[in-house]
């Protein structure tokens, strides 16, 4: 599969998911006896840990589609590049979506932190979003959240650049309606050699 097949199933299966006409693929004995030897997931994603923004269900997916790896607010450490590093070199897998989502209670977290209480790794990473987000119209923590996602993006994509490397694209899971609205969708491109 490559990055535009990828990014059309994860699409496809998201619509399943908000209609709730889930096909469940790839959950059957069949499918673990396949997998056995080996795995080739199709696309890599950087979620967030929220109890209700699993991928493989949000994007109607089963075992062996989706390499997945999630922290609090989808903050990206060097074990987290580490390991999407993995699934690029490693696995091939053609597409890497960050997905953050509505209502994010890491994000609202490290809105509500206080400049005078010591930061974690979380709050540290997020507030460049906040502080751009108090800039622009809207939620706060909404806009935290897109802006946290295209800073991820960014990172990414050049992170992981090379002769191969993956598409990156930004996503954003609503809460209420349970649609990933795709922040980038048409622009697929690797950025290799962008200044530091
Ligand atoms: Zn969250």
């Amino acid at each position: 599969m490559n990055r535009t097949q990828a990014l059309r199933a994860l699409i496809e299966g998201n619509r399943r998911h908000a209609r709730g006409a889930h096909h469940h693929p790839h959950q059957d004995a069949d499918r673990i006896a396949f997998l056995v030897s080996g795995q080739s997931p199709w696309a890599a994603v950087l979620g967030c840990s929220d109890s209700r923004v699993p991928p493989e269900i949000v994007f109607d997916q089963g075992l062996g589609d989706l390499f997945v790896v999630r922290t609090a607010g989808h903050v990206c450490d060097a074990t987290v590049l580490a390991s999407l590093g993995y699934a690029v070199r490693h696995l091939q897998v053609p597409l890497v979506v960050v997905l953050g989502h509505t209502g994010c209670g890491a994000v609202r977290a490290a809105i509500a932190h206080r400049p005078d209480e010591p930061e974690d790794c979380l709050c540290a990473a997020i507030r460049p979003a906040i502080e751009g987000a108090r800039l622009c119209a809207g939620d706060l923590c909404d806009q935290t959240v897109r802006l946290h996602v295209e800073g991820m993006v960014a990172y990414l994509r050049q992170a992981l650049s090379g002769p191969e490397g993956p598409g990156v694209v930004g996503a954003v899971y609503h809460l209420d309606s349970g649609r990933v609205e795709f922040l980038t969708p048409g622009d697929l491109t690797p950025r290799s050699g962008l200044p530091g």
